[in-house]
């Protein structure tokens, strides 16, 4: 039995998820957090919010985003990728800034028009 407590809301219900018992979840005060002890223990993945470097912008960075959750053990190497690229200002928000990071289908988009 794995205890986790859930991050999907700001509730943070604390989860027992047992293994031996095809990932059983209790604890969770609603579906959402069954979904995410299973995905949890299975296959954990994460939005990954940062930012890049940016040229001729209001600021020196720009805050980016994953469009989508990625595995959690991607999250240094996507770090890394994203540590050496450098956008030029204008930016929209949601302009794409990098695609398929990772080869994982999910692009990196821009949070702000900069
Ligand atoms: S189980 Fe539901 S209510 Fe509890 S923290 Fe997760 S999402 Fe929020």
């Amino acid at each position: 039995m794995t205890e986790l407590t859930c991050i999907v809301c700001p509730i943070g219900c604390r989860l027992k998820v047992d293994e031996k018992n095809n990932y059983a979840v209790t604890g969770n005060a609603c579906k959402r957090g069954e979904v995410y002890g299973k995905n949890e223990m299975q296959n954990p993945t994460r939005v990954l919010t940062t930012t890049v470097a940016i040229d001729f912008g209001m600021h020196s960075r720009c805050p980016v985003r994953t469009d989508g959750a990625i595995p959690k053990g991607k999250l240094f190497e996507a770090m890394d990728i994203l540590k050496k690229v450098r956008i030029k200002s204008p930016v929209k928000c949601g302009e794409v800034i990098l695609k398929d990071i990772l080869h994982t289908g999910i692009d990196v988009i821009a949070t702000r028009d900069m």
